[in-house]
């Protein structure tokens, strides 16, 4: 922790960077696990549609909840929040989203302050599994969990239904661990590749959207295996994922179909993320790259080589320079990056 801050407010203005919502809930995650206080003000101002909305709401609530925290401006819409948190509480706790919002968002939220307990936590979050913009839930369990159990994480993770825009109505459940032995990150090379499986899911329509994109994605990549997935869940949508199993690390591309997007575009732009991945040397992906940063700064701190470093990541890592005492640095190395976390 920062020490200097103990018993301080952080003043956070939401609309450095990227201006987006992770700013509120990596602020969320490290106010509970450090004890400090914050206020952030224009909340998304980066956005359209800038304010809380309904998935960043939840993430204010279920902080609240999970750590009896003093909370002003927790509506729809508002721009500014203060954050007071007192102890966090381990147990069994469920979310409700209420619409399609991500619920892997709000486990991301929670996680770090549950991992850092002395008793396991289980929680059930209602809501969309599956969300543009954000990990899904096959994201979180073959590529995000994997990377961080590495570290010394473990979080056991079922998706129970899936959840699609509109309707939501998908759960996810976990069981976090108290996080007892933490490694260090060495996570430089990724190794030699092992294999490559391909998966869709047509949930609640046509299967021949699934059919059709395992048929472009073998076309496209030298796949080990491809396969249909059968969720349940009562929301109809389309996904299709590509695991890439290399000797140190595990990779996962998504992609979400879209209304007036052809099964073949979703997955010819699938394989072409894959494609650029795979002629890369680096380890994280960009996305994998911006998540990885807080469990590195609450661990033993390490490196990683990202494929990209995005204003997303460069965002996370000046907030989590507000709240803990490390130092988090991007070295371009050729067309990749070394990134490195100090403790
Ligand atoms: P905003 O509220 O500002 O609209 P948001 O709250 O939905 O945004 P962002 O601030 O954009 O969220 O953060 C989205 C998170 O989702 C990031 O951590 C990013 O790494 C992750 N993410 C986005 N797309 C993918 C993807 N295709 N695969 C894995 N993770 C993803």
């Amino acid at each position: 922790m920062n020490t200097s801050l103990k018993n301080k407010t952080i003043q956070i203005d939401g609309s450095i960077g990227e201006g987006g919502g992770q700013i509120l809930r990596t602020a969320l995650s490290l106010s509970m696990l450090t004890g400090i206080s914050f206020e952030l003000i224009n909340i998304r101002a980066g956005r359209k549609k800038p304010g809380l909305m309904r998935q960043h709401l939840v993430c204010v609530q279920a902080s609240q909840r999970i750590s009896n925290a003093i909370v002003e401006g927790a509506e729809l819409h508002s721009t500014r929040l203060y954050f007071q948190p007192q102890q966090v509480q381990s147990g069994q706790y469920d979310f409700q989203i209420g619409s399609a919002g991500s619920t892997i968002l709000v486990l991301q939220t929670l996680l770090p302050a549950l991992m850092m307990q002395d008793h396991a936590s289980q929680i059930s979050i209602h809501g969309g599994t599956h969300n543009p913009m954000a990990p899904t839930a096959d994201f979180i369990q073959q590529c995000f969990l994997p990377a961080i159990q590495q570290l010394g994480i473990q979080v056991d993770f079922s998706c129970e239904r899936a959840g699609f825009f509109p309707i939501g109505a998908g759960q996810i459940n976990a069981m976090i661990h108290p996080w007892l032995e933490k490694s260090k990150c060495t996570l430089l090379q990724r190794g030699k590749i092992s294999s490559i499986h391909a998966y869709a899911i047509a949930l609640n329509i046509p299967q021949d959207i699934a059919e059709r994109e395992l048929q472009v994605l073998t076309r496209k990549l030298e796949l080990t295996e491809c396969k249909k997935l059968y969720l349940q869940g009562i929301s109809q949508g389309n996904s299709a994922f590509v695991v890439l199993k290399y000797e140190n690390h595990q990779q996962v591309f998504s992609a979400l179909g879209e209304k007036r997007k052809t099964a073949e575009s979703v997955a010819k732009e699938l394989a072409n993320e894959v494609k650029s991945y795979i002629s890369s040397d680096a380890v994280a992906d960009e996305y994998l790259a911006d998540q990885l940063l807080l469990p590195l700064a609450l661990g033993k701190g390490g490196e990683f080589t990202a494929q990209v470093i995005s204003e997303h990541t460069r965002t996370q890592a000046e907030m989590i320079q507000k709240f803990l005492d490390c130092n988090i640095t991007f070295e371009p190395i050729g067309h990749i990056f070394k990134v490195s976390v100090e403790i």
